[in-house]
């Protein structure tokens, strides 16, 4: 019964997909039509998902820290996780590096004079850090800031393993807490077809054009290097350290994989991941602390994009890459996706901090804006792969470590 159930939700969100995309070609001529009356109802089932993700990290992962009853095993959770995160993203910069230098012949070479880029401020690397750090205890809620919210959950999930038993109430109700907000989450999940037409039937419809005009190369550099990262380093290590047929991994993957590309937030696909990675077999307290991490600080989709938009963008201003840049560009687009949120378009802001860190003109992002959307739907696709993926690893590396 729960399996074709299911299937039956996997299948509508496929569904809705497919005819998204009819339906948004189709309307290629009335775009203003699908964005003034399609579009609304994706934004209402965004909001209500945005509306429900705040409590849903704050609650997953402090039930998770207090599940695990322990610091030491906390601490090798989330160490396993930071490794995995940061060493799959600073590989997902080679990948679009190398893409971007192999397709770069193929690139439009596009006049830039006329460019202007209203860059937003350019967060540092050390305002970056500085930020995570709450200082006060409701804003991180109120302003939905999510690296806020992760370091709250930690902060008050240990504390509550340390003042031990006392605390059973406290413990049991933040636990029904969880449960109810898991469950008002599964009751907005059910309206996910809905929302992905509705989010990506505009989107089509306005950009349809576009695909096909003159940036399909770097389009199509960016999503053939999503693949092979997907593909290789995603096959390579759910299977080798995760001990997961990577066919079982994409195919149970599949919900969230069509969620991320419809709505392009990781944030917003973290209920739909949960859901996913724990059918597959995840530990609920792994997925529950992995995941939400995941969606806030690991994103090797945009690291790709960064990679091959640096070296269209360079391109274009006639430009070429020193190796010493391009090392400066892993360095710079690793710590640029721990500050980039997962929600639609962050990743093109940070772009700016890539492209000032080698001199590169940061009116440059103009070049790309108009298909941003585009560029995102894959690399929220990727980034949310990478967090499941890990959630899988780490779930596997605990249990044979606690075998021991
Ligand atoms: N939209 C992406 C995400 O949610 C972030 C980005 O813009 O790159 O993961």
């Amino acid at each position: 019964m729960k399996a074709t159930k299911k299937m039956s939700l996997a299948m509508q969100i496929f569904i809705a997909l497919i005819l998204a995309i009819i339906a948004g070609l189709l309307m290629g001529n009335h775009a203003d039509f699908a964005n003034s009356y399609i579009k609304p109802f994706g934004t209402i089932f965004l909001n209500l998902i945005k509306f429900i993700v705040c409590p849903i990290v704050l609650f997953s992962i402090m039930c998770g820290i207090i599940s695990m009853r322990d610091i030491k095993k906390v601490g090798s959770i989330g160490l396993k996780t930071v490794v995995y995160y940061l060493c799959t993203t600073a590989f997902a910069i080679v990948i679009g590096l190398a893409g971007g230098n192999l397709f770069k012949g193929m690139f439009p070479v596009i006049a830039t004079t006329d460019l202007t880029y209203e860059a937003s401020e350019a967060t540092s690397f050390m305002d970056t850090i500085v930020n995570i750090f709450p200082s006060n205890f409701l804003s991180p809620i109120v302003n939905a800031n999510m690296l806020q919210i992760i370091v709250m959950a930690i902060l008050l999930g240990f504390a509550i393993i340390l003042v031990g038993e006392k605390n059973k109430q406290v413990v049991s109700a933040f636990n029904d807490l969880n449960d109810i907000f898991m469950k008002c989450m599964e009751m907005i999940l059910k309206l996910s077809p809905i929302g992905v037409f509705c989010l990506l039937c505009p989107v089509i419809a306005s950009n349809g054009a576009a695909i096909i005009g003159s940036l399909a190369m770097v389009l199509l550099t960016a999503y053939i290097c999503y693949f092979v990262h997907a593909l290789v380093v995603y096959s390579i290590t759910v299977k080798s350290l995760g001990g997961m047929n990577p066919v079982t991994f994409f195919k149970g993957m599949m919900p969230a994989i069509m969620f991320a590309f419809s709505s392009a937030s990781s944030v917003g696909t973290l209920p739909l991941n949960l859901n996913c990675t724990e059918k597959l077999g995840a530990d609920r307290e792994v997925a529950s602390f992995v995941l939400p991490l995941g969606a806030t600080i690991n994103m090797d989709g945009t690291a790709i994009y960064q990679g091959v938009c640096a070296i269209f963008i360079a391109a274009c201003y006639g430009i070429n890459l020193t190796l010493p840049q391009m090392m400066t560009i892993i360095l710079t687009a690793t710590l640029a996706s721990i500050g980039t949120a997962g929600v639609p378009g962050a990743g093109m802001v940070m772009l700016a901090m890539v492209l000032t860190s080698v001199g590169l003109p940061v009116d440059g992002i103009a070049l790309v804006a108009g298909v941003d959307r585009i560029f995102d739907m894959g690399r929220t696709t990727v980034n949310i792969t990478g967090d499941a993926c890990c959630s899988i690893i780490v779930s596997n590396l605990e249990r044979k470590r606690t075998a021991r």
